[in-house]
């Protein structure tokens, strides 16, 4: 017998070979035995009942019998033939069928002899029949692994139709039991099965292919849950760990003048309690000696920004330059002009370089930056192009981050000798058990508190058909001096139905609230951007009263004097996406409203989203129903984490297990960061195994 171990190729396994080996590598990725061992069925049918043919339902769906078989012919038919075999087990008589096969099926099949059937059975003219049923001779049966609980692993047609039935791979997967002698390698410390009540290893990939029943099928999938989810998370740890080790950062020993001055004689408001914890934080990781990688979630209108430049004005005070980026130009813009705004008379240098920025500016700009007149630079993806060179740039930090590839923000990284520090905020809130993988190597602040005095926006839906109530409220707040916004989804760029609506929409809007009395900004992408620029400031000026737009206006920009958001065709919108574009409100004083439009038509996930944005303004509650609605895949934000390529445990659903794992995970690196005590052996040599394979982790944010 050939020396087997996990990384034998899995066309040495009896039952396999070389061609079902190509198939098993390429419609289900295969390679060895490991691979197989750790494919696991994704549902069991309990196989401890047995029906007898009397008892057999015109809907019974998939049945199992015991019986014999009497006679079996071939009966021709137009193309080819057919096999057809009676069976009985004593109450009845039914037929057994098949289509393909039927010469060497035929050599195959035992007369008289008692068999075990499984299938689904069908009934034709007063008799049931079972085609292509799976069979084994009962004695077989009694003797192999298979257990009450059925294992269906995940399939393709292809294979299918290569004749590589679940009953197949069952068995292959028996026999590297049998190879293997059912003896597997533990991968978790003692102390961890103790504590958790965990089974063995073995006894965990025995009962998720072959459960010998319900409970020990559960606590097979829960070890195996916990396992998957533990090994990721101590990848996350201790990457963050080594970062914090390995990756020096420049030390921003002091708070100075920039900082104070600002803070004691300029600062706007007082900050908020959630913004003065999030600014320590920041504080405590710019001080440590390491490079500071960390996430800043908050709500939209949480106030962000301010913390931004607080951070920002800790870097001038220790000499070096910050720059901020925004996704939009438009965002861009605000951002530089209300720091310009508030940085008045601070003697900070500050510039904003975009992708319309002249040429005979962006000169002065590179120059300015790479002799280090230049303080701060605000831009977009303009600002991380080659040839934009920092002095000595301390900090980066990125607005909406989520709206930023990997390789953008990775060339942030490299604007300096040792990578600046990096902050990285989203108004996107991802569910705690989420951002606990898909960003769990970050170190995560939350401004988790509105500035005082929000008032809630009021959020209401309402049919196309009211659209005259509608308009008439809408007109009620324009003669308070109020603001609206009117936006149409957009979601192709090009889409030229969506430009229609937006359109027509646009002039159903400009005969209702007619000059002069009433002036329209309309904004969106297929505008020059300084058209766009144009509009904008017509709306911000509260010269025009109605914005009409596309969602470019979704991401950050603040009109306090608007105050009603009307979303058109919101069924077409996804939760987080109508939470930003409400975020766009409730920014003044005033009271705001959300007026949700759609038509009668809408599916059951539209109606949970529409109640959900009127019941709640709460972004991390509204996600959490997001990700019950569109599973973790389709989160902003998480499409490149590769994390979620989960063998096992789901991340929706396994969140108790999740967060076990990676309190456990952290106590077993604080205790032992290399994984060197004897009690983490069968870890550390796991964990080695693990990351040798695992590519999914970018290490940049
Ligand atoms: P976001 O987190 O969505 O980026 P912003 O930073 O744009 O939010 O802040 C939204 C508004 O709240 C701004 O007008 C800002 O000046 C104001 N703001 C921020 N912090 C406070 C505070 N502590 N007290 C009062 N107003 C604040
Ligand atoms: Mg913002």
């Amino acid at each position: 017998m050939p020396n087997y171990n996990l990384n034998t190729a899995i066309a040495y396994l009896k039952g396999v070979g070389p061609n079902r080996a190509t198939l098993l590598k390429s419609e289900l990725g295969i390679h060895t035995l490991g691979d197989l061992i750790n494919f696991f069925p994704n549902r069991y049918i309990d196989r401890t009942q047995f029906f007898k043919i009397n008892q057999l339902q015109n809907n019974t769906s998939e049945v199992q019998i015991i019986g014999k078989i009497t006679t079996i012919k071939t009966v021709q038919q137009k193309r080819g033939s057919r096999l057809v075999a009676t069976f009985t087990d004593g109450t009845g008589t039914m037929e057994l069928v098949w289509f393909r096969g039927a010469k060497w099926i035929k050599a195959a099949l035992k007369i008289n002899t008692p068999y075990v059937i499984f299938g689904k059975t069908n009934f034709f003219s007063g008799l049931f029949s079972m085609p292509h049923p799976e069979m084994e001779l009962l004695e077989d049966y009694k003797k192999s692994l298979r257990s009450a609980m059925q294992p269906i692993y995940p399939s393709t047609e292809k294979l299918t139709n290569k004749g590589i039935s679940n009953k197949i791979v069952s068995k292959i997967i028996q026999n590297l039991f049998e190879e293997v002698q059912g003896d597997f390698t533990e991968t978790l410390s003692v102390l961890i099965i103790n504590e958790l009540n965990l089974i063995s290893k073995t006894a965990a990939l025995l009962n998720i292919h072959f459960p010998q029943n319900q409970e020990l099928l559960t606590k097979a999938q829960i070890r195996l849950k916990f396992e998957e989810l533990f090994f990721i998370q101590l990848q996350l740890i201790r990457k963050k760990l080594v970062r914090k080790s390995k990756i020096k950062g420049f030390n921003f020993e002091k708070v100075g003048d920039n900082f104070n001055n600002f803070y004691n004689k300029k600062l706007p408001f007082d900050l908020t309690n959630a913004q003065k914890r999030v600014l320590k934080e920041i504080r405590k990781d710019l001080g440590s000696n390491a490079q500071m990688n960390r996430l800043l979630q908050g709500d939209v209108g949480s106030g962000k920004t301010i913390v931004a430049l607080l951070t920002m004005l800790i870097a001038l005070d220790n000499g070096f330059q910050a720059a901020l980026m925004a996704p939009t130009e438009i965002l861009a813009t605000q951002h530089y002009n209300s720091l310009v705004e508030l940085l008045d008379g601070l003697n900070i240098s500050i510039k904003l370089l975009t992708g319309s920025t002249k040429i005979k500016e962006r000169r002065i700009i590179h120059d300015q930056l790479e002799n280090g007149e230049l303080n701060i630079l605000i831009g977009t993806h303009a600002l991380i192009e080659d040839k934009v060179k920092f002095k000595n740039l301390g900090i980066a930090i990125i607005d909406e981050q989520h709206r930023f590839g990997v390789a953008q923000r990775s060339k942030m990284w490299q604007k300096n000798q040792l990578p600046p520090h990096v902050l990285v905020m989203t108004a996107t809130p991802i569910p705690r058990t989420l951002a606990m993988s898909v960003y769990g190597d970050l170190d995560i602040s939350v401004i988790d508190e509105l500035p005082p005095g929000r008032k809630e926006v009021k959020t209401a839906h309402r049919y196309d058909a009211n659209r005259l109530s509608v308009f008439k409220f809408l007109k009620e707040e324009i003669a308070k001096g109020r603001q609206v916004y009117v936006v149409y989804p957009l979601i192709n760029e090009s889409e030229a139905m969506d430009y229609k609506d937006l359109m027509d929409g646009y002039e159903s809007i400009a005969r209702e609230f007619p000059l002069p009395n009433y002036q329209i900004s309309i904004v969106h992408g297929k505008m020059k951007p300084a058209d766009k620029e144009y509009e904008m400031q017509r709306f911000i000026k509260g010269e025009t009263q109605i914005m009409v737009a596309t969602t470019v206006i979704e991401v950050g920009v603040n009109i306090p004097n608007a105050s009603v958001m009307v979303i058109e065709s919101a069924e077409r919108f996804g939760l987080s996406q109508l939470h930003q574009l409400r975020g766009r409100v409730g920014r003044g004083a005033e009271q705001s409203y959300c007026i949700l439009m759609t038509s009668f038509k809408l599916s059951a996930d539209a109606k949970i989203r529409l109640n959900t944005m009127v019941d709640t303004s709460d972004g991390f509650k509204i996600a959490e129903v997001d990700l019950k609605l569109r599973g973790p895949g389709n989160l902003m934000g998480t499409q490149q984490s590769g994390v979620l390529n989960l063998r096992i445990a789901d991340i929706v659903k396994d969140t108790q297990i999740l967060k076990k794992a990676r309190a456990i995970a952290i106590d077993v690196l604080t205790k032992d960061p290399l994984l060197k005590s004897p009690e983490n052996h069968f870890i550390r040599i796991a964990y080695q195994e693990i990351s040798k394979k695992s590519t999914i982790w970018s290490n940049i944010s």
